[in-house]
């Protein structure tokens, strides 16, 4: 086994002192921590802040005089352009010790750590870029008037994120904010702060005013919950599971406040007869493996059409079984372990559930505790078959590596099943017919369809759900609609007409 080292750099980012609130690490009003754990050993290797409503409410109103005082909200694009592309280059300068945190905080290979904090700093470049291409509109109006329709920064920006792309689905959130001129305070799980921590200490370096990009770590009960109910968040954006998104969403209900939800999925992944089948089954396997499946777009069903079924199935068991489960700072790791016990113990209730419903496990469940699994999260990449649309495991998100195969017969079938869900983040099609694939992307209810291909999601393009998976958009020009509001401007070119003159 060849062990990634500990990088130089990772030291300083190990052991968080405080928060980052107003340009300095604050350590947390009530002096609580929170253990930190190394999914993959359950070891304990470091603390973080457990942040409360005062330390919330100190980062928004920090957050609320920067926005206010103008050095971030009203600088030139260009300016807020240059020092996000600073931050990029820092990232990358930092990215081994970033990608080698990220592993220990969240369990996932270093290879896959390593892609996450190269996609932060393409995120950081991509907004970094369109900082300057944030245009309003002017547009003459009856009466002789101009009218000019202003974007402006939203204001203050609170913002929750989940645990299985920390830095990279934070960065989804806090660079388009940052590009738009807004002032940020970040929440980021309890189970992977560290990243989230070091991007905002490597953000001030990078010029990014004291106020602007605040990081305040603690539970969702605690520091979450403050957050989304705080009376001075203008935008709330949240990244997580629908039971939260709910409580969120009501949260920002009793304040009227605009709110980005960006929630959970049950993603179909679709292989007609007329597939590439060597293509389609490594996009099924990576579909459903990559990032243990904790991957809220994972192509978690399977839908295969009937006549290629077995040989779908045999090929993806042998994929499955292929994978090589190890150490995830083993430089040859393809999948490390879950984030937790208690997530652990979830993926494998639904495993049980599935079975005790009909379905055959046909490879993985939790893994033996033995060897490197003996300490830890472990589950085995899992295929199960036979999972027919009246089971929990066709409907219910289980977020680990899991993938259920149910058949078809026809087209009509295989969209009808696609759709048979209260999700509609996305959708993977196989084919190698346009005109079917066409079809598929104008019926399937989801807010991104990969045609011949499954997981990427670059940041030109937007990503985010339909249904219960959430409104709003990540990513592309259109996070921008999130973090500006429109103000209208009429401008008279003629004398002021007197309503009362007769
Ligand atoms: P989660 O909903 O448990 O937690 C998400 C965040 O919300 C965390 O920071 C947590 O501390 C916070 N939180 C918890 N309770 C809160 C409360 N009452 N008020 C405010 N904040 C609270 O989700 P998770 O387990 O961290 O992540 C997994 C979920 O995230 C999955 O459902 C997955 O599909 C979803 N996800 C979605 C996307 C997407 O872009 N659509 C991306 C990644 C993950």
């Amino acid at each position: 086994m060849t062990t990634a080292p500990v990088p130089p750099g990772a030291a300083r980012f190990l052991r968080p002192r405080g928060h980052v609130i107003d340009g300095r690490v604050v350590p947390p009003i009530g002096g609580d921590t929170l253990p930190v754990e190394d999914p993959s050993t359950g070891e304990i290797f470091s603390h973080i802040p457990a942040g409360d409503a005062g330390d919330v409410a100190h980062a928004v109103q920090a957050a609320r005089a920067s926005f206010n005082a103008g050095t971030w909200s009203r600088a030139d694009p260009a300016h807020r352009g240059r020092v996000l592309w600073a931050l990029a280059r820092s990232i990358r300068d930092q990215a081994e010790a970033l990608a080698w945190l990220e592993t220990r905080d969240s369990g996932k290979p270093i290879a896959e750590a390593r892609a996450d904090i190269t996609g932060t700093a393409e995120i950081l470049e991509y907004y970094a870029g369109l900082a300057s291409q944030i245009f309003g509109q002017t547009t003459r109006v009856p009466g002789n008037n101009l009218g000019m329709v202003l974007r402006e920064p939203a204001g203050v920006v609170g913002q929750i994120t989940p645990w299985n792309f920390p830095l990279y689905v934070g960065a989804w959130k806090f660079a388009p904010a940052l590009c738009c001129g807004c002032s940020v305070v970040l929440k980021p799980s309890e189970l992977t702060s560290l990243t989230l921590l070091a991007a905002a200490e490597l953000a001030l370096a990078a010029g990014v005013p004291p106020g602007v990009f605040n990081v305040v770590s603690g539970t969702g009960a605690s520091a979450g919950a403050a957050l989304a109910s705080h009376p001075d968040v203008d935008i709330l954006a949240f990244t997580g599971g629908v039971v939260t998104g709910r409580k969120v969403l009501h949260a920002r209900a009793d304040l009227l406040r605009p709110t980005q939800l960006e929630l959970g999925g049950k993603s179909p992944n679709i292989i007609f007869a007329d597939a590439d089948r060597v293509q389609a089954i490594a996009g099924a396997a990576f579909g459903i493996f990559y990032n243990q499946g904790e991957n809220c777009n994972a192509g978690s069903r399977l839908l295969v059409h009937a006549d290629i079924h077995d040989e779908v199935v045999a090929g993806l068991i042998a994929r499955a079984r292929a994978i090589r489960v190890l150490p995830p700072l083993d430089e040859q790791s393809q999948m490390g372990a879950l984030v937790s016990a208690a997530h652990a113990r979830k993926v494998a209730g639904h495993v049980e559930a599935a079975i005790a419903e009909g379905a055959s496990l046909r490879c993985g469940g939790p893994a033996p505790r033995q060897g490197h699994f003996e300490r830890g999260h472990w589950f085995l990449p899992t295929v199960l078959t036979d999972v027919a649309p009246t089971h929990r495991a066709f409907h219910e998100e289980i977020f680990g590596p899991v993938i259920t195969v149910t058949k078809f017969s026809s087209d009509d079938e295989a969209i009808e099943l696609a759709n048979a869900t209260e999700f509609g983040l996305a959708a993977g099609v196989w084919t190698a017919d346009v005109k079917r694939a066409l079809r598929c992307t104008q019926e399937l209810r989801s807010g991104y369809v990969w045609i011949n291909n499954y997981n990427p999601t670059p940041v030109e393009v937007p990503f985010g759900g339909v249904k219960s998976s959430g409104f709003g958009r990540d990513c592309g020009p259109q996070a921008v609609d999130t973090y500006t509001t429109w103000k209208t401007v009429l401008w008279s070119l003629a004398p002021f007409e007197d309503w009362y003159k007769h």
